[in-house]
């Protein structure tokens, strides 16, 4: 079972659609969804425009078991089945008619390693580009995709299969404007309020409620960071320190180590993302990026 409350303002406007704990052991977002709807219950906010949807829990067995997923990762393969093969795929049947029908879609998302909230979203979509700039942090990441093709590891197989497929991207497929919020780290005390603000935030700038849209000037510019390398772990290489994700790095300094005696260097001043000190070999290890203004 899934649970969806719907607010339907008198007026109409977008379809948005609010989905925390996709996986299970991310809950700040419910603890956000949970938080405005409270307030619109109260009749403390009102919904005056659109259809705003909230699934606090994307998926309720792992969010008990305080579990990523139980099977699989609900946020690959998010298509429609027709049998579907384990717990996530009947999720996601109920999940992707949602994804299908909204104009609008914010997935609240938290991550393993230590450092600020940031949003994912599309190198070219200027429209995307500013709704998530209105969400509240300050960083902006993009340039996965074009990233992970200069690898050259990703099969061609691999491209035409659905495992790339998450929230985000099944909704953008239906003409949805689509970002993933993550919130901090997925014990961080301020991650709650970073989803709760967002979604305010959102409701606000798609002018939902009474509150006026917020002029562009009013926001704070964010910095635009574009993944340019991944660097696979390809040996039992270590980072020569504990990296924070989007600590800055200087051109020419170490970022890792290679068992095999390399050292990898930035090319350029930039930022270290989303490292992973245990992670196993062969798979993603870190990404570098460059920032340059949105
Ligand atoms: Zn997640």
């Amino acid at each position: 079972m899934i649970r969806a409350v719907t607010y339907a303002g008198l007026e109409p406007g977008p379809k948005f659609l609010v989905i925390g704990a996709i996986h299970g052991n991310e809950k700040c977002g419910t603890v956000g969804c949970n938080r405005v709807m409270a307030e619109i219950d109260s009749g403390q906010l009102q919904i005056t425009r659109g259809q705003v949807t909230f699934v606090p829990i994307g998926n309720p067995r792992a969010y008990d078991q305080d579990k990523r997923y139980t099977e699989r990762n609900l946020n690959r393969y998010l298509v429609p089945m027709a049998k579907p093969d384990c717990y996530e795929a009947q999720l996601g049947n109920i999940l992707c008619p949602m994804l299908e029908a909204c104009d609008v879609h914010l997935a609240i998302h938290s991550y393993t390693v230590g450092g600020e909230p940031f949003i994912f979203v599309s190198p070219t979509d200027a429209k995307e580009q500013a709704f998530a700039a209105s969400l509240g942090p300050h960083t902006l990441l993009t340039g996965w995709e074009e990233a992970y093709a200069a690898t050259g590891r990703k099969k061609a197989a691999k491209e035409k299969d659905e495992e790339s497929t998450g929230s985000i991207e099944y909704a953008r497929r239906f003409g949805a404007m689509a970002v993933n919020i993550e919130c901090g780290q997925h014990k961080d005390p301020n991650a709650p309020e970073v989803a709760y603000r967002a979604i305010r935030n959102a409701l606000r700038y798609l002018e939902m409620t009474p509150e006026p849209k917020p002029e562009p000037a009013h926001l704070t510019a964010p910095r635009l960071v574009t993944v340019t390398h991944v660097f696979y772990r390809d040996d039992m290489g270590k980072f020569p320190k504990s990296w924070k994700h989007l600590e800055p790095v200087g051109k020419g300094q170490a970022m890792a180590h290679r068992e095999s005696g390399e050292t990898v260097m930035a090319l350029d001043s930039g930022y270290i993302i989303m490292p992973k000190e245990d992670c196993p070999v062969g798979e993603e290890w870190f990404y570098f990026g460059v920032e340059k203004q949105a």
